[in-house]
């Protein structure tokens, strides 16, 4: 009897904690904490599984080409004007901290074919490094 009412306790206090949790999640904004220096450059667990991907898909005779790494602010605000008061097509929707690339989370990859002509590019950050491709 009493193991069971700490089970119902313990069951109420979880879905207290998921409630709290999505509303974390989708009611508030990430925000940027300014105490903290913004990366330079790509986090190491991105560039590990850089390196691994290039590897890996050379094991299997696919020759992959990253395009994209690590990018400034400025950097993206760069390209998020191209299409719009430069010329060229949008590439992006996203101004400065809006992308993982400005946080050094994401790639950007291209396939090359057998003539050496790169076709495709993906976007892969580190939530789809670790848990959806599972190189882990
Ligand atoms: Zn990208």
């Amino acid at each position: 009897m009493k193991k069971k009412l700490f089970g119902n306790v313990s069951i109420t206090f979880l879905l207290i904690l998921a409630a709290l949790l999505l509303y974390y999640q989708f009611l508030t904004q990430p925000e940027i904490n300014e105490d903290v220096p913004l990366p330079q450059d790509l986090h190491p667990v991105v560039q590990e599984n850089k390196d691994m991907l290039v590897q890996k898909a050379a094991e299997r005779g696919i020759k992959v080409l990253v395009t994209d790494g690590f990018r400034s602010f400025e950097e993206q605000n760069q390209l998020y004007e191209k299409g719009r008061s430069r010329e060229g097509q949008i590439v992006t929707h996203a101004k400065g901290g809006e992308s993982y690339h400005n946080f050094g989370l994401a790639i950007d990859f291209a396939l090359v074919n057998k003539s050496g002509k790169a076709y495709g590019t993906l976007t892969m950050t580190e939530m789809a490094m670790g848990n959806q491709i599972g190189w882990k």
